[in-house]
């Protein structure tokens, strides 16, 4: 627990699925929402109540817009994962990012759009980073005991439709993060 307490509390200063929330829309948003509250693994988590999504395949959260650069940052232990994926070296998809630990890349982008969107398609899905698993949601520490599930500033065109986000799928997304956390603080002993 510790240790997952100490890797996640890294994850505030991140800009994409950790992103900050920043613009007066959002934080109006935000004031609307009202969060529901699981405890796993020691700590507090909170979520949205009553989001409704659907992803619709728009990519949109594998690129840049208007309104900000995409940036998708990677662990190491993603790294490895999408080099036995697809057998490319890592400088091949990902730049050295080294000021927001326990990241350690970003992913190379071509024209603004992440270098596996092919087609329309993520093409390293199973493989994909937590930064695009929890999108359009990031996890954000409040305190030492609390983390929260948050809404990515720009709207995913996929909320508001399909079924409601229940609370066994953000279990299952904080199981992720604390998972390919620990991993890391595993591989970084050995
Ligand atoms: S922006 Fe939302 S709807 Fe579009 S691809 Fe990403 S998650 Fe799916
Ligand atoms: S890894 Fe896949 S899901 Fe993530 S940004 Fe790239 S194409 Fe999109």
């Amino acid at each position: 627990m510790i240790v997952v307490k100490r890797v996640l509390a890294h994850s505030r200063s991140g800009e994409c699925t950790l992103q900050a929330l920043s613009t007066r829309k959002t934080r109006r948003r935000r004031g609307l929402i009202r969060w529901k509250r699981f405890h796993h693994l020691g700590m507090g988590v909170e979520y949205p109540e009553k989001v409704r999504w659907k992803c619709v395949r728009c990519t949109m959260c594998c690129q840049d817009t208007s309104m900000r650069k995409r940036c998708i940052r990677l662990l190491d232990e993603e790294i490895s994962g999408i080099r036995a994926e697809t057998g490319l070296k890592a400088e091949d998809f990902s730049i050295p990012f080294t000021h927001s630990p326990p990241y350690t890349h970003e992913m190379r982008k071509l024209d603004g759009r992440c270098v596996f969107l092919k087609d329309g398609l993520c093409s390293i899905y199973d493989a994909r980073p937590i930064t695009c698993v929890f999108y359009p949601f990031f996890l954000n520490r409040i305190d030492q005991e609390l983390y929260r599930f948050e809404l990515t500033p720009e709207k995913c065109v996929g909320l508001g439709i399909g079924h409601e986000v229940s609370e066994k799928q953000f279990v299952r997304l904080f199981n992720l993060a604390t998972r390919r956390l620990k991993s890391e603080d595993d591989t970084e002993g050995t």
